[in-house]
């Protein structure tokens, strides 16, 4: 049984962490699941050592209709970055009245953050990748290292044709990155259109950000809408070039597939690179 008050060692000493061999055979066995088994599996494995992990973009809101569904007390967490959209904020609100959820929100250190800000300014994404990059690594990444530090496994609502780096994820796979917990992709075979029939069949609300032509919703200094023709994550940091559109949460910057640019990008957090 989970409790908050544990220490470290006895929280080593109860995790439930799958081995290659089990959780090679876990994706072969899901991969052509529907989500909400995928889902299912997942919560009964771990029971209250599993939670969804959303950001309130549709694919977020999907699993978690999908879990809430299965489990109404199921564990949802978000990181509140400081820097989201009012109307990220709004859905929040309604996703708490609408399921009647505790939704878990995580915050970057005050510390840290007071440091960097003093150090570069409110803005200093715009000044060059280093920096961006550093900005979500305080307000996204170690966030989402702290609540997955407590975690056996978590839920995303990655999806292989988000972006190249994604390509290759599995419903299930060991996440490697956040001390070998499982990292359980329900949507991985999903297409955007798949999603929007969920959202609309179910009437799961969602960020109206999508009706004033976002395509992938993050932070509002580093958000836009997209066009037609656009990457639906070109509106992401999009004054950057040769740079991912990742932010470190979901794919380690070292590894992530854009290995070409790693030395410019983790050059570390000067300020001499592609700037606004
Ligand atoms: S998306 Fe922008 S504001 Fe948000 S954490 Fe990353 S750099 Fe900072």
């Amino acid at each position: 049984m989970y409790a908050v008050d544990h220490n470290l060692a006895s929280l080593e000493e109860e995790r439930d962490l799958l081995d290659e061999y089990e959780a090679g055979e876990l994706a072969v066995q899901l991969d052509s699941e529907e989500p909400q088994e995928v889902i299912r599996w997942s919560l009964e494995r771990f029971g209250s050592r599993v939670a969804v992990c959303t950001s309130f973009q549709i694919d977020g809101m999907a699993i978690l209709d999908m879990a809430w569904r299965i489990d109404p007390s199921v564990r949802v967490f978000a990181v509140d970055t400081g820097r989201m959209h009012p109307e990220t904020y709004a859905l929040i609100e309604k996703v708490r009245e609408h399921y009647q959820l505790d939704i878990e929100i995580y915050y970057p250190d005050g510390t840290e953050l007071s440091q960097f800000v003093t150090q570069f300014g409110v803005n200093a994404f715009y000044r060059s990748v280093p920096l961006r990059l550093r900005c979500c690594e305080i307000r996204k990444v170690r966030p989402l290292l702290r609540v997955l530090n407590t975690l056996d496994a978590w839920v995303t609502g990655l999806r292989r044709d988000q972006w190249a780096s994604r390509s290759n994820i599995r419903k299930v796979e060991i996440d490697h990155d956040h001390g070998g917990i499982l990292k359980v992709n329900p949507l991985a075979d999903w297409t955007e259109e798949e999603v929007w029939d969920y959202i609309r069949k179910h009437a799961v609300p969602y960020n109206t950000l999508y009706d004033q032509g976002y395509t992938s919703i993050g932070c509002t200094p580093c958000t836009r809408p997209t066009i037609t023709g656009e990457d639906k994550r070109a509106g992401r940091w999009w004054w950057e070039h040769n740079a991912p559109k990742e932010c470190g949460m979901h794919c380690p910057l070292e590894t992530g597939g854009f290995e070409h640019e790693a030395e410019s990008i983790l050059g570390r957090h000067g300020e001499q690179h592609d700037g606004h």
